[in-house]
């Protein structure tokens, strides 16, 4: 296998990364129909930026008028591989936490620092100078190559809806937002709320995002020391004052739920026995400190991406309404409409009812399909490393269509900056990954 990557092409590439980086592209907006753009300012410009980027690199490109995605082309054939990328970014943080300014793409020792340069605007200008590098190198493409860059990967993937409803869909290809090797299977998921009455009795208020296990939950009502000697003598931590009580579990993200310890089901199992309001029976009696839905489902599991993970990420009861949040992540061979009847049957002996939030389907390419194969075998040769395509209950753009896989940049052992502060990208892997890249898009492409 070839190097395609020049000295040229590497210091190319830098200064578009700049470009990117250099936009603060986070959402700043709700979706609005009005006009304007869906997403706030920041993602139109970041979006429009890297149009102008690939025309300059010999691309056609469309804007979607309404500014919900955009795309490149790079020639013709019968077929099309997509490669989907996302300009969106996460807010930078605490910028006190930051060495360098997060919107000012930095070079120091060796790393290019900002936001975006791990989570996805380095590994996606690593995709295009691969392209550019190959097209530098007089290469012909055989098979159309089309570049979808989305824009609301960070929230709730409006854009690659909307590209799916107008555009064509391409035969195969692969997202650069994961880790190499290559993800194959990502469960599915489903985020929902269940609603119940309210209470006079008892007021909680544990907020938390859907896909985090809450780390702490409080609680205000009556028999605060009753609970406390319940969590002592079951060596769970807490902190009791006048006012209320907290107890304490361990955060992790919802996809791995059963590696963290879930405050919000360690607080309603025992107060249950006070405070039996059907929100909080619901969670002691068929929860309780499981992660893996098992009182509700039985052992729901599969070889190829295994257990089913349930998080309870937020739960609240006021006078007029009870609110319960649940991130569930499904193994690929089950279906979520078999999972939802069951909930809603356990969920009406409580008298609550379920509300869907969001829901991704899975995503599943077998291992030894051409794809995965082409890809692995690159992989391999490039790096020597001959670990196996991985399983992930993390969501990537590769399942937003069939025949995608999640295939780097992010190298196993390199520290994962992604949503951090001090985000950063360590150059020698990014060439790297624009070397496996650039193979990759000659296999699939020009072969
Ligand atoms: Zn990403």
């Amino acid at each position: 296998m070839k190097n395609y990557i020049t000295q040229v092409i590497k210091e190319q590439s830098l200064s578009s990364l700049e470009r990117l980086v250099n936009i603060p592209s986070y959402i700043t907006q709700a979706e609005s129909e009005e006009g304007g753009f869906p997403f706030g300012e920041g993602i139109d410009r970041v979006l429009k930026e890297t149009l102008q980027l690939c025309k300059e690199l010999g691309m056609d490109t469309y804007y979607d008028p309404k500014g919900y995605y955009g795309y490149a082309d790079y020639g013709e054939g019968k077929e099309t591989v997509g490669i989907l990328c996302h300009l969106d970014v996460v807010p930078e943080g605490d910028t006190a936490k930051w060495h360098t300014s997060p919107f000012v793409a930095t070079e120091l020792d060796g790393v290019m620092y900002g936001r975006g340069t791990q989570d996805d605007k380095g590994p996606t200008i690593a995709v295009l100078y691969a392209f550019k590098a190959l097209v530098d190198a007089g290469e012909t493409f055989n098979r159309k190559l089309r570049f979808v860059f989305g824009t609301d990967e960070e929230s709730l993937w409006r854009g690659m809806d909307r590209y799916k409803q107008y555009e064509e869909i391409p035969d195969m290809g692969f997202v650069p937002d994961g880790a190499f090797p290559l993800t194959y299977a990502e469960k599915g998921l489903l985020q929902f709320k269940l609603t119940g009455p309210g209470s006079d009795k008892v007021k909680l208020n544990c907020p938390g995002a859907p896909n985090v296990v809450p780390a702490a939950a409080d609680y205000q009502g009556v028999e605060k020391k009753s609970l406390a000697e319940a969590f002592s003598q079951k060596g769970i931590q807490y902190k009791l004052t006048d006012e209320q009580i907290t107890v304490y579990g361990k955060s992790v993200h919802a996809s791995t739920a059963f590696k963290g310890v879930n405050a919000i089901n360690l607080l309603a199992t025992q107060l249950a026995v006070f405070q039996p309001h059907p929100a909080i029976s619901f969670l002691a009696e068929k929860v309780g400190e499981e992660a893996n839905g098992f009182s509700i489902f039985g052992k729901i599991s599969d070889e190829i991406s295994g257990q089913l993970t349930f998080n309870v990420a937020s739960l609240r009861i006021d006078e007029n309404h009870a609110e319960i949040m649940i991130d569930m992540r499904i193994p690929v061979s089950f279906s979520s409409t078999e999972l939802v009847k069951q909930l809603k049957e356990v969920a009406a002996d409580y008298g609550l009812e379920y509300q869907k939030y969001d829901e991704l389907p899975s995503l599943y390419v077998p291992k030894d399909s051409l794809l995965v194969k082409t890809l692995m075998d690159i992989y391999k040769d490039k790096t020597g490393d001959h670990q196996e395509p991985m399983t992930s209950g993390g969501a990537t753009y590769a399942r937003s269509m069939p025949n995608m896989v999640a295939f780097g940049a992010h190298f196993p052992g390199s520290p994962s900056l992604a949503h951090q502060e001090n985000e950063g990208i360590i150059l020698e892997e990014l060439y790297k990954a624009m070397d496996i890249y650039a193979e990759a898009i000659y296999q699939l492409c020009c072969k």
